[in-house]
């Protein structure tokens, strides 16, 4: 057994260079250190790790075969209860779901649970035939129509395609993959491992409808007059929060779902793309999370010259990842903590210039349980910008909701569903941000799963 209380480290690229490119920072374990971090697996005769795990994948028993050579196996293990595993092994929060309960990790770092997820899912990836094709399924008659190419969507379709349906997915964007796609960067997802996946979905005879946008290009009421028998609806929580402060109106203003569109999707860092390259300069992301990192860390690589992250909290609360946190460090973005924007100011042209901020300072918890940023009076400052990137949340967008009679949505504007994707809507079914608000891949693949169950019981399919 290796006894090293620390990870077995993940070759990266160097920060500096890194900084300038799209290509993945992470580049994954080798054999060799594959084998020496699954060697710190006890095997546990209770593996808490498998409870951390919103799909429940049999971590022991993957990494066993890893141990034992078989990598193959240990991709057929996971792929067992995750049909994304090369999508999980780079996104998944592990530190707060499997690692966070792994014994290792009482006495010293836990098992580096995703770097081996990820490296058995690149094993597969690399050593599949590239002209293997599913065995040939037995079709139940069935037709489904799914809303959404995100995780929750594809989950949803593969499932029900094994079963037998006839799935088509309808996606507003001219691309499957939803936020894999337009919002995850390159450097921690690469598009062709989504693609693959897409791929892999087809070859089960799963169609995809791209640029359908449901309440638009069809209702839902005219998927079923189509002869759809059930709809499953995950189409995320795509909506942008602003601050409603002034100047949010300017020009070189964004929401960081448009900004990361016009990178991720429309390719705006590619010269033989036709999307304009975001202006360079100075880039203010505003936000703690996951997404203002993406957006900061995106907007250092496209040519700015400095990046703020503008958070009015410290670095405590910060709601991004540590590990997001510490690559935008080591990628020289700028943190302004315990700051808040109060007004955005233009040029004679209507293109920001500045921002106003004001100091914070934490009070008592709020209902979060966080403590409360306060302004203090009298503290406000400006800052040079040429950008202004908006990361504060998202929402379900309120087509659907709109144009589907029957279907009920809660105050923040997310359909209700019950722990089996039903709403309120009989034979649509929901799942995803679309029902939580902004949340995981994980846990949108897991909604997408139960629905899938439940669409066929629904059906009447064994
Ligand atoms: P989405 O992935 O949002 O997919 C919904 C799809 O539905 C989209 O393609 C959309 O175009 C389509 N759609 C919407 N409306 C319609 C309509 N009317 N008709 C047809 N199609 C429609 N999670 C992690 O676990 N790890 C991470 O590292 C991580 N990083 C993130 C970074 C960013 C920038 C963002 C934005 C999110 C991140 N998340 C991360 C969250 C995670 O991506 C989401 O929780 C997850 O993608 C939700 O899946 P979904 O299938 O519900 O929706
Ligand atoms: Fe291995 Fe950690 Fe899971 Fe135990 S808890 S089986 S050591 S990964």
């Amino acid at each position: 057994m290796n006894n090293s209380t620390v990870k077995t480290p993940i070759p990266e690229q160097e920060p500096l260079v890194r900084n300038k490119n799209f290509e993945e920072v992470a580049l994954g374990y080798t054999e060799e250190q594959a084998l020496l971090e699954a060697d710190r697996c006890i095997g546990c005769k209770n593996p808490l790790c498998i409870s951390g795990c919103p799909v429940e994948v049999r971590i022991p028993e993957f990494i066993s075969k890893i141990k034992e050579h078989d990598y193959e196996g240990a991709y057929t293990v996971i792929n067992s209860t995750n049909s994304l595993p090369a999508v999980c092994g780079r996104v998944c929060p592990q530190e707060t779901q499997c690692e966070q309960k792994c014994i290792r990790g009482v006495k010293g770092d836990p098992v580096g649970i995703g770097r081996l997820e990820r490296f058995a899912a690149d094993w597969h990836s690399a050593h599949q035939s590239s002209d293997h094709k599913p065995a040939e399924i037995k079709k139940n008659g069935h037709r489904v129509a799914v809303v959404g190419s995100g995780p929750a969507g594809l989950t949803c379709a593969g499932d029900l395609a094994r079963a037998g349906c006839k799935v088509t997915v309808f996606e507003a964007l001219h691309v499957a993959g939803g936020v894999l796609m337009y919002g995850i960067p390159e450097f921690r997802l690469p598009k062709a491992v989504v693609q693959k996946e897409v791929n892999g979905l087809r070859d089960l005879g799963v169609e995809f409808s791209c640029d359908s946008v449901i309440g638009k290009t069809f209702t839902v009421d005219e998927l079923f007059a189509d002869g759809y028998e059930a709809v499953f609806i995950g189409s995320g929580a795509g909506l942008p929060s602003f601050m409603n402060i002034e100047g949010e109106s300017l020009q070189g203003v964004y929401s960081a779902n448009e900004y990361l569109t016009r990178i991720n999707l429309m390719k705006a860092y590619k010269d033989e793309y036709d999307t304009p390259r975001p202006a360079g300069g100075t880039v203010a992301v505003v936000g703690g999370g996951n997404v203002a990192m993406d957006a900061a860390r995106c907007a250092m690589r496209v040519g700015a010259d400095k990046v703020y992250i503008i958070y009015r909290r410290s670095m405590e609360e910060l709601p991004a990842r540590k590990e997001e946190v510490h690559h935008a460090v080591e990628e020289q973005i700028e943190f302004r903590l315990l700051n808040n924007p109060v007004k955005i100011y233009g040029d004679e042209k209507g293109r920001v210039n500045k921002i106003e901020c004001i100091r914070m300072e934490l009070g008592e918890p709020d209902d979060s349980g966080r403590r409360r940023p306060v302004p203090v009076e009298g503290s406000n400052f400006f800052l040079d910008v040429d950008t202004v990137i908006m990361a504060l949340g998202t929402s379900p967008n309120p087509l659907i909701k709109n144009t589907t009679s029957g279907l009920d949505t809660n105050r923040k504007g997310c359909i209700i569903a019950d722990d089996d994707g039903r709403t309120s809507r009989e034979g649509v079914f929901a799942g995803g941000d679309v029902v939580t608000g902004a949340a995981t891949v994980i846990l949108a693949m897991g909604a997408g799963k139960k629905s899938a169950a439940a669409i066929l019981k629904y059906l009447g399919v064994d």
